[in-house]
């Protein structure tokens, strides 16, 4: 380098950019802890993949990836702590279906849902379930209607906020329905679960990476999925279609990502270590266990997530507008 690029590095602040030092400490990336933030409350089926991923990746990478559930507002809360942190790979988004949703829901957000992240692959595409209290007085999909059409605003209905796959798939079921249920949002399907055990909240809609746990206890009704086709895990739910509402479809598909702006050859190092992730036979073995699979290899790619991202965008634009589902 010469005098006059130092000077001229130093002048703007830049003078650390150009040092080997720098170039040595990227190629050894990471060289601590990476920060895997996770838009909804612990112990729910985000939460759940997320630990999981950030378990096996942790062992791929070298150090340990810890989870932190930066929660509230539907998942914009810890999307925008994404967007906004540092674009240096130490922390990295886990979020859903609400990456799709909510650039269109929501029309101010402090940060952009859309240009903020570097995507760096699929993860996994799950389906969901529709499960009531135990006491719920309706054993079929077809009673269920009719009593959230008889209750109306005393049925109630849990989500994890207006972003959220419950909160659209609530909003899906009871359009499709024509019913007003009363809508009481958590931090995450976590501690709504907690209020369905407990009788409290009439229903939830949700993946089964958390509900198939309780679906098999009995410890929840289930009553239909909203899938195209039966889950092979839980072969006994009807799909909403057998019901009577072949419209009615939303699975999950998450996705991780980085802030705009990180470094390709990290970008790629985080990449390789979610398809490793994803070939590990744990992961492999757990996410079976809970309904779902890892996308294929291909798809944990960059430029896969990028598409399937973008075309999710588009596709619930008219829904969105046409059912008014705004956050503001
Ligand atoms: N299942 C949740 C949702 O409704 C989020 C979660 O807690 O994982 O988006």
């Amino acid at each position: 380098m010469t005098d006059f690029t130092r000077r001229a590095l130093a002048a703007t602040g830049l003078a650390a950019l150009a040092s080997p030092r720098i170039a040595r400490a990227q190629a050894a990336f990471p060289s601590r802890a990476i920060t895997m933030v996770i838009p909804f409350a612990a112990g729910g089926p985000t939460d759940i993949v997320g630990r999981l991923l950030a378990e096996s990746m942790g062992k791929d990478l070298g150090q340990p990836v810890v989870v932190e559930n930066s929660t509230g507002a539907g998942g914009t809360i810890g999307a925008q702590r994404v967007a906004q942190a540092r674009p240096d790979g130490y922390t990295v988004l886990l979020h859903h279906i609400g990456m799709g949703v909510i650039p269109t829901m929501y029309r101010r957000l402090a940060y952009d849902p859309v240009h903020g992240f570097e995507p760096l692959g699929l993860v996994t595409e799950v389906p969901m379930t529709l499960v009531g209290r135990r006491e719920l007085p309706a054993n079929s999909l077809a009673e269920l209607v009719a009593l959230m059409k008889s209750q109306g605003d005393r049925f109630n209905l849990a989500d994890a906020g207006i972003g959220s796959s419950s909160a659209l798939c609530g909003a899906l079921f009871a359009n499709a329905i024509g019913a007003r249920p009363t809508v009481i949002p958590f931090r995450g399907t976590g501690p709504a679960m907690q209020e369905i055990l407990g009788g409290r909240v009439d229903l939830l809609c949700d993946q089964t990476t958390q509900t198939t746990e309780y679906i098999r206890g009995g410890s929840v009704k289930v009553f239909a999925t909203p899938s195209r086709t039966r889950i092979a895990t839980l072969p006994e739910i009807p799909t909403t279609a057998e019901g009577g509402l072949p419209n009615f479809i939303v699975t999950v598909w998450h996705g991780l990502y980085a802030p705009k702006g990180t470094p390709a050859p990290i970008c790629s190092r985080l990449t390789a270590s979610l398809q490793a992730a994803l070939r590990d036979p744990r992961i492999v073995q757990r996410f079976s266990e809970i309904g779902t699979a890892p996308v294929s290899q291909a798809d944990a790619t960059p430029e896969a997530h990028q598409r399937f991202w973008t075309a999710d965008i588009a596709k619930w634009k008219p829904v969105i507008e046409a059912t008014n589902a705004y956050a503001d």
